[in-house]
């Protein structure tokens, strides 16, 4: 059975729901408004280039009302250097956590508040 999470309380969910059992929240909306999708890793960065980016999203992001980013990070070294440098942004409290999209594992959910 194909599973979703909800962004807003982190339940998994049958994918074939469209509200949240827990929460009530609306999930085939959750992906606009609080969420922020920034693709890293499709227009030829380099991986320096890629964290660089992320760094300044996420900075940007921390600023304003955005809960999460969505990041786009493809499937190769963007995406592992990319799983490191959040660890570590986690550790010193900058995001709250991240983890690999259920349904695309080449999306990281990172979520800041
Ligand atoms: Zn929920």
């Amino acid at each position: 059975m194909k599973q979703q999470t909800c962004l807003v309380c982190g339940m998994n969910i049958m994918a074939t729901m469209d509200h949240c059992p827990k929460c009530d929240n609306d999930l085939r909306s959750q992906h606009d408004g609080s969420t922020f999708t920034i693709d890293i890793a499709h227009q030829g960065e380099s991986v320096s280039e890629a964290l660089k980016k992320m760094q300044g999203e996420i900075d940007l992001a921390r600023q304003d009302v955005v809960m999460r980013i969505r990041l786009v990070v493809g499937s190769g070294m963007i995406r592992d250097e990319a799983m490191l440098y959040l660890r570590d942004l986690e550790h010193r409290g900058e995001i709250k956590d991240f983890d690999l999209e259920l349904s695309n594992a080449g999306a990281i959910l990172v979520r800041l508040k």
